[in-house]
């Protein structure tokens, strides 16, 4: 990731809800969701009320609504079932 990710300002920051893109305004209430990998070495999801602070944060993830965070939380899901059945060769 590029250094210049934390110059980004608030209010150009994208939603990253799957077909949605709705840019950021100034009184919007978001969302910042970020992955990790947790203490028992398994991948985590959190989802967080918006802050500055974690919203400019690298690897963090900006969400406009619940119904973006239901997708994204969906797909994330989808994509550690999808490696885990890679992994088991099935
Ligand atoms: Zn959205």
């Amino acid at each position: 990731m590029p250094d210049n990710v934390l110059m980004i300002p608030s209010e150009f920051l994208r939603c990253a809800g799957p077909n949605c893109g709705v840019q950021k305004g100034s009184s919007d209430r978001w969302w910042v969701m970020w992955s990790s990998i947790g203490e028992y070495d398994v991948p985590e999801m959190h989802l967080s009320p918006w802050d500055e602070r974690l919203a400019l944060r690298e690897g963090t993830i900006h969400v406009c609504g619940e119904g973006c965070a239901q997708k994204l939380q969906s797909q994330f899901m989808g994509n550690i079932l999808q490696k885990r059945s890679r992994a088991n060769g099935s």
